[in-house]
């Protein structure tokens, strides 16, 4: 009876997800949809206390207080900017749960039958993988890890640390009761594995592996549900699995980096710059151009970037935005899918300052639109809208779709001095005959744009 009452939860639980996750899809129904799968994953939390035969009901308390605490604190406090480094750290805690619960469940004798320990295996080796890659897409990001570190013969030792991992596997599942050497050389090896896998990868190629890692944290939470006989588990497992593993086609489609590249091949321009040099100089433009030219402009595309995050700038930008149109200027925004430093972050930030959803445009929508523009206003933003990933082969970024900022008639760029990129190399839009450099931190930048724009309407 009450088994068959928490099953029906967890069934119920599940199709919640999935209405989440559909609302998420949509900016306009997400926050709805993230606090349906908020409410859904407390029920089947709570739900799990029915389990008959449950034991150590104070831990299990004392874990979901302390943990709820540190991501309540955390989810209060960190900065948008940082926002990129959370996600990947906690997406390495959800890979590093599934990868404990198989380590759990093989120390109990509790995983029966060669179905059950084959996914036990594949969803703690995938789970290793995903926590101590994660934890390394954190140091990135966070700049505790500035280089990326490729090993001679990197290629060679990533395939034999995966067959000895894959090896040891095959030997848990064989033995009815493995050795405890076996299980614990074996998530030795693995979370080695994701080590030595994630450390080279660096460059523009962060967000396709951001987002595989995560695919790979939803597999290993749906073969460890299957484990532990708990459907919601499966289900929230194989939703974050289908849809990070979707996410990473879109991020290697948006790269134009087919994904074996980015883990066998990965690019080396934020450890060495690389590309051609890029020549020329760079004409500098005060905050009254900026203003009079946008001002007297019909139609000005503004391309968010990393630098406007930083910032903070998103408030004034739209500000900015709304004085242009009143004075009959058309202002779009063009969002690159890579910009920023997690997929969406400039949506999100456009979200958050309440910039219209009909005004925000990818680069497909928009890219023919560039050639048409009075005024690209780059704020902040660098790789996404270098032109040499389209000339020059020896660039780490070549073949990226960029957006066409360059072609518009003027290109304003906001930026605080020389400063590269993520990836580390020269732009070449930023000598460009057409484009003006306004130096400044984007928010007081723009603060200046905004008082001369009011100055001219007086
Ligand atoms: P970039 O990181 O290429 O460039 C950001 C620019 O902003 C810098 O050149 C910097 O120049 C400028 N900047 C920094 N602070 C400020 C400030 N306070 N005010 C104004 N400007 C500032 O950003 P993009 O968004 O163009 O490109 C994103 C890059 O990050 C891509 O290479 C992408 O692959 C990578 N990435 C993306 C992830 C994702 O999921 N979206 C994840 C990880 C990496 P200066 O110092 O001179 O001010």
């Amino acid at each position: 009876m009450v088994n068959g009452f928490i099953q029906a939860s967890y069934f119920v639980v599940a199709v919640v997800f999935i209405l989440g996750l559909k609302a998420m899809s949509s900016p306009v129904t997400a926050r709805k949809g993230i606090v349906w799968a908020g409410y859904a994953m407390v029920a089947a939390t709570v739900v799990t206390f029915f389990t008959p035969g449950m034991g150590n009901v104070g831990l299990m308390v004392l874990a979901i207080v302390s943990g709820g605490a540190v991501a309540w604190w955390s989810g209060k406090t960190v900065k948008m900017t940082d926002m990129p480094q959370m996600v990947a750290i906690y997406n390495g805690m959800g890979g590093g749960a599934a990868a404990a619960i198989a380590a759990l469940e093989f120390a109990r004798g509790e995983v029966h039958g060669p179905v059950a320990a084959t996914l036990a295996v594949l969803g703690a080796l995938i789970g290793s993988v995903a926590f101590s890659g994660s934890c390394i897409a954190f140091a990135k990001l966070q700049g505790i890890m500035q280089k990326a570190w490729r090993l001679p013969a990197q290629n060679q030792v990533n395939i034999a640390l995966a067959a000895v991992a894959v090896l040891l596997g095959l030997g848990i599942i064989m033995s009815d009761t493995p050795a405890s050497f076996l299980v614990v050389l074996f998530f030795i090896v693995a979370l080695a594995l994701g080590v030595i896998l994630t450390s080279p990868i660096g460059g523009a190629d962060m967000p396709v592996v951001i987002s595989l890692l995560n695919a790979f944290t939803g597999l290993a939470v749906g073969f460890e549900g299957y484990v532990l006989g708990n459907p919601a588990l499966i289900v929230a497992g194989i939703v974050v699995g289908a849809s990070g593993t979707l996410l990473t086609q879109l991020m290697a489609k948006a790269m134009n980096r087919p994904i074996t590249n980015v883990i066998f091949t990965p690019l080396t321009g934020a450890a060495s710059g690389g590309g051609e040099a890029v020549e020329g100089t760079m004409k500098e433009f005060s905050s009254l151009d900026a203003a009079s030219v946008m001002r007297y402009a019909s139609k000005v595309i503004i391309v968010p970037g990393y630098g406007m995050a930083v910032a903070g700038a998103q408030h004034k930008v739209w500000e900015m935005a709304q004085l242009l149109e009143e004075g009959g200027v058309e202002v779009v925004f063009a969002i690159h899918p890579v910009a920023g430093r997690m997929p969406g972050h400039m949506n999100v930030l456009l979200a958050e300052a309440g910039v219209p959803y009909d005004k925000i445009f990818d680069l497909e929508e928009i890219n023919a639109d560039f050639a048409q523009a009075d005024v690209a206003l780059v704020i902040g933003a660098n790789d996404v809208v270098n032109p040499v990933a389209r000339t020059d082969k020896s660039s780490p970024i070549y073949g990226m779709p960029i957006l066409n900022a360059d072609m518009a008639q003027n290109v304003i760029v906001v930026k605080r001095g020389k400063g590269a990129g993520y990836s580390g190399i020269e732009n070449a839009l930023f000598y460009k005959d057409n484009c003006r450099m306004l130096y400044g931190s984007a928010q007081q930048a723009i603060g200046e744009v905004i008082q001369h724009v009011k100055a001219l309407e007086a």
